[in-house]
């Protein structure tokens, strides 16, 4: 089974205390205006949704 870890705690689907995102699977997208190599500025993702 794969675990998706995840520290982004705005995200309804974060569970912060675990470091995990909930979800089964998700979407990595790449950023808008990206091309600059750096990690932080080339993916991010998809499935994202505030909490
Ligand atoms: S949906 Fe994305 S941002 Fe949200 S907890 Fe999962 S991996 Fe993290």
């Amino acid at each position: 089974m794969q675990k998706i870890k995840c520290s982004v705690c705005s995200c309804m689907y974060n569970e912060p205390n675990k470091n995990l995102c909930a979800l089964k699977d998700i979407q990595v997208c790449p950023c808008t205006d990206c091309k600059s190599g750096a990690p932080e500025t080339e993916t991010c993702c998809g499935s994202y949704k505030k909490a």
